[in-house]
């Protein structure tokens, strides 16, 4: 086993900023036994040394996109925007009409979208479309 002591002017495989992926790196500057700087041999860019190893495992987990950001962009643009001092507080028994701004005490503001009989609306809050029973 050969462990590479990395030398100012050799060379080390590190993950590249530019690059995004790893690559051939000259050392610049070692520090502690490590690479410090290195200079990228395809994009000639010089940054901190990073093990292409590390930078693997601490890649950004892929992040859930909101499953319904369409949804929220139109709730702001259409929901949000109403006044929210005329949205009707939402109750079971209540009777509402597509149009309708209701205020609900868990999802907040929403427009009903459309009444499905004999007892639903469909209202489409910040976090997506509810069915909501109400007063048939
Ligand atoms: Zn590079």
């Amino acid at each position: 086993m050969t462990d590479q002591v990395p030398v100012v002017g050799g060379s080390v495989s590190a993950q590249c900023t530019k690059c995004r992926k790893a690559t051939r790196h000259i050392v610049v500057s070692v520090v502690g036994g490590a690479p410090g700087r290195v200079e990228c041999t395809l994009c000639e860019g010089v940054h901190n040394y990073r093990s292409p190893r590390s930078a693997a495992t601490s890649r950004p987990k892929k992040t859930a996109k909101p499953r319904s950001s369409t949804v929220v962009q139109e709730w702001e643009t259409h929901v949000a925007t109403r006044d929210s001092g005329r949205a009707v507080p939402y109750e079971m028994t209540g009777r509402y009409r597509a149009g309708d701004l209701l205020s609900h005490g868990t999802f907040g503001l929403g427009l009903v979208r459309k009444v499905i009989p004999p007892n639903k609306v469909e209202v489409h809050f910040r976090e997506g479309i509810k069915r909501l029973v109400c007063g048939s």
